[in-house]
């Protein structure tokens, strides 16, 4: 499905719901998190609604390459590179996904702990 109605996310990319966008193109939306667990928090988006990484096909994964690499680009952008930055991505309810639709939390702007809670 290209696009789901009723998903959060697919609304915020449409422009339906607003959002501090971050960047956009054909592939992708980026946007700041409404509730930033650092200094820098961005949420990276594919267009294509998939409701999570479990939910990943074989056809994805070109989408989910690009998805990663506009990630990278726009932490360079950031400047976030040069301390380093965090890439998440929660999949399931147990490990703190709350919005089903795929997103890689990018965090940085201070120091992470490990392991993650
Ligand atoms: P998850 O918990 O699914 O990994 O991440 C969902 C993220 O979406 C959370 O960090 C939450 O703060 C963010 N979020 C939820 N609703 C909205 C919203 O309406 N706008 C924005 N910009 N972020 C949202
Ligand atoms: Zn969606």
């Amino acid at each position: 499905m290209a696009n789901n109605d009723r998903c959060l996310f697919c609304r915020i990319a449409n422009g339906e719901i607003s959002a501090r966008k971050v960047y956009e193109d054909d592939d992708v939306f980026a946007f700041e998190d409404i509730n930033p667990q650092a200094p820098t928090h961005v949420l990276i988006i594919p267009r294509k609604h998939i409701a999570s990484m479990d939910d990943l096909g074989d056809g994805d994964a070109a989408i989910i390459g690009t998805t990663l690499a506009r990630a990278a680009d726009i932490a360079r952008t950031l400047h976030l590179n040069s301390d380093g930055y965090r890439l998440v991505v929660n999949t399931g309810e147990a490990a703190g996904q709350t919005v089903f639709h795929v997103h890689f939390h990018i965090l940085g702007g201070r120091n992470m702990g490990w392991p993650p809670g």
